[in-house]
């Protein structure tokens, strides 16, 4: 099967019409405008139409889209059927979260094991997930069918691990660890970087801070 192309942001905007849908959808009823759907993710509405045409979905002008068939849709293009397998990579204090987080939360996106180098840490579980050694980290992502890996180790150390990932077969990497990895182009690797956000946020409630009365 061919695969369609689509940018980044648009599987991103994609993500966020569904969670929209299911946290509107008594507000919304069986159907929704494209102009009430862009509303609620702060969007315009051609551009809600534009995401959905690019997925083979067009709404009725007169009745708008149809909650459940259009939910579905987007289930049908973001999801996996099998669902996707997920490593932690570093569970310190942020990998212990993100599993607390991710445990039982979706059938979708199921989080498998996690791995560290600190014997303290090796063969403990962590949210009822198992933490390996590195070592294992081959045999048990590829006993498990994971393609996905989630980094949370020091910078220092993040390149090795994504490394170490992808040699395993892993071809998707969520990096918490602020630096830049340096891997194949076909190694999809999403940053998130908390400190960056924060400084942008504090950089514009400055500038939109009222000037103070003397
Ligand atoms: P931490 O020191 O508590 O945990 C790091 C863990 O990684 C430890 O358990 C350590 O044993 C393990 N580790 C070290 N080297 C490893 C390796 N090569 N392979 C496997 N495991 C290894 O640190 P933390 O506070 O949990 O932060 C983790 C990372 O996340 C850091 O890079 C930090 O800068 C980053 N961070 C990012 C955000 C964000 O918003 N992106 C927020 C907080 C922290």
């Amino acid at each position: 099967m061919k695969k369609r192309k689509i940018s980044t942001r648009s599987v991103e905007r994609l993500s966020i019409y569904r969670r929209a849908l299911l946290h509107s959808r008594h507000e919304f009823g069986p159907s929704v405008y494209s102009h009430q759907l862009a509303q609620a993710c702060q969007l315009t509405a051609a551009q809600v139409r534009r995401d959905l045409m690019a997925i083979g979905y067009s709404g009725n002008p007169n009745s708008g889209y149809d909650v459940k068939r259009l939910l579905s849709s987007l289930a049908t293009f973001l999801d996996s059927q099998d669902g996707r397998k997920v490593a932690i990579v570093g569970m310190g204090y942020l990998g212990r979260a993100i599993a607390a987080f991710l445990t039982n939360r979706s059938h979708k996106i199921q989080l498998m094991a996690a791995f560290d180098v600190d014997l303290d840490k090796i063969g403990m579980t962590f949210s009822e997930v198992h933490c390996y050694s590195v070592r294992q980290m081959q045999e048990v992502l590829e006993g498990n069918g994971i393609d996905i890996g989630i980094i949370t180790v020091p910078a220092e150390q993040a390149q090795h691990a994504a490394e170490q990932l992808v040699a395993a077969g892993v071809t998707g990497i969520l990096n918490f660890a602020p630096m830049v990895l340096r891997l194949h182009e076909r190694i999809y690797v999403e940053n998130i970087d908390m400190t960056v956000a924060l400084e942008k946020v504090a950089f514009f409630a400055r500038r939109n801070q009222r000037p103070k009365r003397k």
